[in-house]
């Protein structure tokens, strides 16, 4: 047994992990794209080679996805145009939610030509396989070795990161050592944590631990971190707000589609019902003030993640037992096309009242929150809500930087090539996060009855990988605990 990292190495994105059950037979654990600064693209040629399967398909038997980040799952098209026909197992709630995913992401980023697309979602649906959580699944080897084959099995578990997501427990009987072909051990357990959601994160539950693993590949984002005040996140979200509207002004959150916006919408909606109890001006502002979730594909999510209720935690379950609606409610509002968009716009503009806007990228890095800060940000009753992390390089991490602040006048930042002044406030309220952080990681270890002999580390910034090796070894003084290389 081998396993080999084809991403996710040096850095968050590209995750793509292929594990060599013996000479004939390997299973891929996610196909993801490469994004930002992890694989730098200075060149045409550069981006080619990032998009490129540069690995052997013959041995691989299928491939699990664990949830639909882009970054887990966007070079799934490249795999299928380079000849990959085994069976993609998914969460059912990943299942539905891929096909969206993937056609927003080749009409973003590869070709608007509809029958391309429409071919390539046709041979996704064919080889897509739904699996419900915590059952078996066996999987299908190359049988030309027989009674030599190994056997093999997975089961998928609810990681609580978005919907959907799962890490993955490949459980190998028979296994063969690829080094030694006279030694067999009998069963080994592997186990591929995806991406871990944290505790206190709205509407999916945390993550349980494994019963067992022997080798473990895990996942390191927050390594070196543990998250703070997610308690009191809900009551910061509403403060900031109604500290911004006062002056009539719009609220920008820049949000991406999947998960942070639901989890906006859910805080959002428990703040209106908490204030249904009194009958106070906060009262009657919360209940008049316009939501507007500006972006199409969010819309799908937020439908998608109704349809699947029976993922949710425990409270947001009791909500909709006792007749809420926790990602809908009155003033809500959905913008689909281009042109209601460019209205929505406009329209806010011209009016002296106040409004929430929820739009994607959640870096404004592009999507439609660009035409909303080229429109507000020279707006000093505007007010932008960061609720995510800004990467390097990114339009929102620059806005961040040169917003105006008790000490500074503000600077301005260049919007497709036109500099634009920022006199609007900008606010960042860090508790929301989708992974778990240290002590998560920690925990999720910690947990399993039968800990690894062996942690392989990826998905994480040098710093992370290596704090977080540290503990590990600390916790477990006899495994072999690794930083993943390529
Ligand atoms: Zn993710
Ligand atoms: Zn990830």
């Amino acid at each position: 047994m081998k396993i080999q990292h084809h991403g996710a190495v040096n850095g968050v994105t590209g995750s793509c992990h292929q594990l060599h059950i013996d000479n004939n037979n390997a299973i891929l654990i996610d196909c993801g794209l490469f994004q930002g600064t992890e694989k730098e693209a200075t060149s045409n040629k550069d981006i080619e080679e990032q998009l490129t399967i540069d690995f052997d398909l013959s041995t691989i038997r299928a491939l699990i996805v664990t949830h639909c980040h882009i970054d887990h799952v966007g070079r799934i098209p490249y795999l299928l145009a380079a000849g990959f026909r085994g069976p993609i197992y998914a969460s059912t709630a990943t299942a539905a939610l891929l096909p969206l995913v993937i056609e927003d992401a080749l009409k973003v980023g590869v070709t608007r030509n509809k029958s391309i697309i429409n071919a390539c979602l046709k041979r996704l649906k064919i080889q897509l396989v739904s699996l419900e959580y915590k059952s078996w699944q066996v999987l299908a080897l190359s049988d030309l070795s027989s009674i030599n084959t190994p056997k093999v099995k997975i089961k998928l578990q609810t990681a609580g990161h978005i919907l959907g997501s799962a890490y993955v427990e490949i459980d190998i009987q028979n296994v063969p050592d690829i080094q030694n072909t006279q030694r067999k051990t009998d069963h080994h357990r592997v186990v591929f944590s995806g991406d871990l959601g944290a505790p206190y994160a709205p509407l999916l539950p945390a993550p349980k631990s494994p019963y067992r693993a022997d080798t473990l590949v895990i996942e390191s984002t927050y390594g070196d971190r543990n998250h703070q005040s997610r308690k009191n996140r809900t009551k910061q979200l509403q403060q900031i707000i109604e500290k911004a509207v006062s002056d009539n002004g719009v609220v920008l959150i820049p949000a991406f589609s999947i998960g942070r916006t639901q989890e906006l919408l859910y805080e959002l909606e428990q703040i209106i019902y908490q204030q249904t109890k009194k009958s106070t001006a906060k009262y009657n502002f919360w209940q008049t003030i316009d939501i507007i979730v500006d972006s199409p594909m969010a819309a799908k999510f937020t439908k998608q993640y109704q349809l699947f209720k029976n993922l949710w935690d425990k409270e947001a379950k009791r909500e909709v037992k006792s007749g809420r609606h926790p990602l809908s409610f009155e003033q809500l509002y959905t913008v689909d096309s281009h042109q209601e968009h460019m209205q929505t716009v406009e329209y806010l503009a011209k009016r002296n009242k106040p409004a929430i806007v929820i739009a994607a990228s959640g870096m404004c890095s592009g999507g439609r929150i660009v035409n909303y800060l080229k429109q507000f940000l020279p707006d000093n009753t505007a007010d932008i809500l960061f609720v995510g992390y800004q990467a390097q390089g990114t339009l929102g991490r620059d806005i961040q930087k040169y917003a105006p602040t008790s000490y500074s006048k503000g600077g301005y930042v260049f919007i497709d090539g036109k500099r634009i002044d920022i006199k609007a406030k900008t606010h960042t309220i860090n508790g929301y996060s989708a992974h778990a952080d240290q002590q998560g990681l920690i925990n999720f270890v910690k947990r399993m009855r039968h800990k690894p002999k062996h942690i392989l580390l990826v998905h994480g910034d040098e710093q992370a990988k290596s704090a977080l090796a540290k503990k590990y070894q600390q916790l477990l003084p006899s495994a072999k605990i690794e930083i993943a290389t390529r």
